[in-house]
């Protein structure tokens, strides 16, 4: 039996070739592809099937990614934007949080008590995150309603499963606070998007020619969260 490495742009895979095999398998485990192929087996014609195959190896190699849990917490590091900011934690007469630039501490008041210490703490923080979220959206819906030349309405930051933002006819927009722990121009092509709703409520294909318009990396924005969505949790 021997083994091959082969590079593709998304993902890397062996192939395994046996004199004992009549076929050719896919094979995603673990978050890593193999592809078992008889010996003797033309190369170009596994690639070939392998890029055929793409979508389902992606899904699948997605799927074990998003089991993975995010250790912010446990590195003492906090994404925020393009940066990453140091977390302490300590123990006080009052429940706050204070930040400076580079580090964010959270006091825990010393009445918690231990079996709800890990609640109080996340609370906490995704308040803070909250509060970030709203002035910084607050910010770039400022910047991108003068350059789109639209007005939007109240803002919202939330705290949803399942959306990253909204716009209703009102013109409110909705900002998820998970999109601080996001790179700026990721959060900032959900600030275009939902703009553009002002103009188009619906995902048209004009819709979409009016993201383009003002964001060219909407695509890759749309691409990065739906591969690191599992990230952008506490
Ligand atoms: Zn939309």
């Amino acid at each position: 039996m021997s083994a091959l490495k082969i590079e593709t742009e998304q993902f890397s895979y062996t192939v395994h070739y046996s004199s004992r095999r009549r076929s050719v398998a896919l094979q995603v485990k673990q978050g890593q592809l193999t592809v078992r192929a008889p010996l003797g087996y033309n190369l170009a014609d596994i690639k070939k099937l392998v890029q055929q195959k793409q979508q389902w190896v992606i899904k699948h190699l997605q799927q074990v990614k998003q089991q993975i849990r995010p250790q912010w917490l446990a590195g003492q590091q906090l994404p925020l934007l393009d940066s990453t900011i140091g977390l302490t934690r300590l123990r006080g007469a009052k429940s706050v949080v204070l930040h400076d630039e580079h580090n964010i501490t959270v006091i825990v008041s010393s009445r918690v008590q231990p079996q709800r210490y890990q609640k109080v703490l996340l609370t906490l923080l995704q308040k803070w995150y909250q509060e970030q979220a709203f002035s910084w959206f607050a910010e770039r819906v400022f910047y991108w309603q003068n350059k789109m030349n639209v007005r939007s309405g109240n803002i919202i930051i939330g705290n949803w499963r399942t959306k990253w933002g909204y716009c209703k006819s009102t013109a409110e927009l909705g900002f998820n606070w998970r999109l601080m722990m996001a790179p700026a121009w990721v959060a900032d092509y959900v600030v275009v998007h939902e703009l553009a709703h002002l103009k188009h409520l619906n995902h048209s294909p004009r819709f979409w020619q009016l993201v383009g318009v003002y964001y060219p990396q909407a695509e890759q924005a749309k691409a990065w969260l739906k591969q690191n969505q599992h990230l952008l949790e506490l």
